[in-house]
């Protein structure tokens, strides 16, 4: 079992995007009240209070869509000026990125990953729940300025779905050749969705990868902060290509992250609700720091069964009563 020092931070539920594989059609969405948030500073005080003195010394800030987040830029900036932190990243779609990216990346920010499933605008727009091709040029002029200002590594992470963008696989590889960008395909998990399970509605990256080999040949690669990807690049593409294969493999022997949602309540699987605590609760009741550091050193020393658990079933049976966007992906 890995060491567990990853933590990845939803800053808020809400999303400006409605990608149907993340709040699926019909979905009732119960936001979750401002008030009821975690704010920047019990974001901080949990950090130094409690993850940092049990080991966690990587972030990743998310959402729902982290950029609709009033304070994300102080968040950041606490959380990059923190000693013991090394590594902060940022999970967004970037429709609003463009103005934001020369902030973020001096209040501390680094590393990025963008979701991108099309480059084709009216497809774009069919995926996000939208209609025309203005989302599509803003996520790409986010994507650009981001890259202008030198976010490395810049990722780009594609819901591979069958029939929606599977046909596009061969032309979202091609932006590593001359770019130097980290492209990754992700297997569509039908969260709580056992009907488009049974129709296998996810492409094994293995197929992907044979694809994207026949057309150019592939060698496998590195990148920082690759995670669960494993990585190829095209011989002489400047980027790489990575393969999130969560459905046709399973990773959670090395699994090392647990998930802290908006509302405070720390996850440590995310296929599985068990083991679950509000750390919110726990401050806003004034439980002292040392208590509810011990309080998730349990669910940490918990986190080997519940993977157990989800490894031997090999299936996606876990409880999901929240939608990715309210898990934080
Ligand atoms: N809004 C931001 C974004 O789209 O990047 C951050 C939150 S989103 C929930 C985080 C990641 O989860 C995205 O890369 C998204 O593609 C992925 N995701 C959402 N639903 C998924 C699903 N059902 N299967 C696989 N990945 C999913
Ligand atoms: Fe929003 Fe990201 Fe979910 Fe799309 S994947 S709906 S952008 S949270």
């Amino acid at each position: 079992m890995n060491q567990v020092d990853y933590l990845r931070i939803s800053l808020i539920d809400r999303c400006n995007f409605r990608c149907h594989y993340c709040m699926p059609e019909g979905a009732e969405l119960d936001y979750i009240l401002r008030q009821e948030l975690l704010t920047r500073e019990e974001i901080l005080t949990l950090l130094q209070g409690v993850f940092i003195p049990l080991g966690f010394k990587k972030f990743r800030l998310t959402g729902g869509e982290p950029l609709l987040r009033p304070d994300l830029i102080e968040i950041v900036r606490g959380i990059a000026s923190l000693e013991e932190t090394e590594d902060l990243a940022l999970s967004t779609n970037a429709f609003l990125l463009a103005p934001l990216a020369q902030p973020l990346y001096d209040a501390g920010l680094r590393r990025i990953n963008i979701s991108l499933d099309s480059l084709d605008p009216d497809n774009f727009a069919r995926i996000i729940g939208k209609t025309g091709r203005y989302h599509w040029l803003k996520t790409w002029e986010g994507i650009q300025a981001a890259y202008k200002v030198g976010f490395n590594p810049l990722k780009l992470n594609i819901v591979v779905i069958p029939g929606v963008n599977e046909q596009e696989v061969l032309d979202l590889a091609a932006l590593t050749l001359d770019k130097p960008w980290h492209v990754r395909f992700i297997e569509f998990m039908p969260i709580g969705n056992e009907e488009l399970f049974q129709q296998r509605a996810w492409i094994p990256s293995a197929e992907l990868r044979q694809l994207i080999r026949d057309k150019w040949g592939l060698v496998t690669a590195e990148v920082r902060g690759n995670g669960p990807a494993d990585v190829f690049t095209i011989p002489e593409a400047q980027g790489t290509l990575g393969f999130i294969s969560q459905m046709s493999e399973c990773f959670c022997d090395r699994c090392n992250r647990m998930r802290l949602s908006a509302d405070g309540w720390l996850r440590p699987c995310l296929l599985n609700e068990t083991g679950q605590i509000n750390l919110k609760t726990s401050l806003r009741n004034g439980i002292e720091l040392t208590q509810i550091r011990a309080q998730v050193a349990e669910v940490l020393a918990l986190k080997p069964e519940i993977n157990y658990k989800q490894r031997e079933s090999g299936t996606l049976e876990g409880s999901y009563s929240r939608t990715m966007s309210q898990i934080g992906g």
